[in-house]
């Protein structure tokens, strides 16, 4: 059984209403997972939306993927939810995709990286941006392909994570060759599904808001596989996603009046 819940979002790129479907029962975390997805994309859509009605185009395009080897964070709830994906594939997909994360994870070891991912993933409190900064760049200078990556495009589309649906830009698409040198111009986001999903685990187990990058996603979720078996009343986990969107969201109307000089 299913109640279904009709939601209005302001975002600063228009007006967000939706109706959702939530199971009535317990459910585990993973199961809230896709319809706050997609509340994120949605929102994205409008910021879509408004930059082309203000004459802007969106560079990205099928086939390009030069955004696919950055150091992608997940959410707790993400990262149980791609271990499930990955899980339920066919035998000789998901080995092929297994063995692909090994050659990545031997590579990353190798430039002694690995165990910085692990410690990000496991740390006890949130891991300040000074620290997650010089993690990111020295990934990023390997440009290892990500380990979904395949012929340029995503093999885990429907199941990819949300920073990788949020990462839109309206630069020219050749500079994001070299995202950190160039000036690219991102999508403005109102509200990061990853941080969002990443509070609401946070609040439901008492532990901090963690990010877990995508190449050791499988391994931290299945140390925690524990976790995720617990279950809690859906209607419940979707108030609590909305909570947290709404936060974001007034955030990010207050930071677009200080940027446009309206609000000191
Ligand atoms: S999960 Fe897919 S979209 Fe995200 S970085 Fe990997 S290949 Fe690219």
């Amino acid at each position: 059984m299913v109640e279904r819940f009709e939601v209005a979002l302001n975002t600063p790129a228009g007006r967000l209403t939706t109706a959702i479907d939530v199971p009535t029962g317990f459910i585990p975390i993973t199961a809230i997972v896709p319809v706050t997805r997609r509340l994120g994309e949605e929102a994205s859509q409008l910021e879509v939306q408004r930059v082309i009605a203000a004459g802007q185009t969106i560079s990205c395009r099928m086939g390009c993927a030069a955004c696919c080897r950055m150091l992608v964070p997940l959410s707790a709830p993400e990262a149980f939810a791609l271990r499930e994906y990955v899980g339920q594939l066919p035998t000789d997909r998901r080995t092929l995709l297994l063995n692909r994360l090994g050659d990545t994870k031997d590579r990353v070891k190798r430039e002694g990286l690995w165990d910085r991912l692990n410690d990000v993933a496991e740390a006890a409190r949130p891991v300040p941006d000074e620290q997650l900064d010089p993690l990111n760049r020295a990934y990023y200078a390997l440009r290892i392909p990500c380990p979904y990556l395949e012929n340029e495009m995503c093999s885990i589309y429907e199941a990819r994570p949300a920073a990788c649906r949020e990462l839109l830009v309206t630069s020219p698409a050749e500079l994001c060759q070299d995202l950190v040198q160039n000036p690219v111009t991102p999508l403005p986001v109102s509200m990061r599904i990853s941080s969002i999903l990443g509070l609401v685990w946070g609040s439901l187990t008492n532990s901090p808001p963690r990010l877990i990058p995508l190449p050791i996603a499988l391994e931290w979720a299945e140390r925690h596989e524990e976790e995720s078996r617990r279950t809690w009343p859906g209607s419940s986990l979707l108030d609590q996603v909305l909570d947290n969107m709404w936060r974001f969201l007034s955030q990010a109307f207050t930071n677009r009046r200080r940027a446009s000089g309206k609000e000191p």
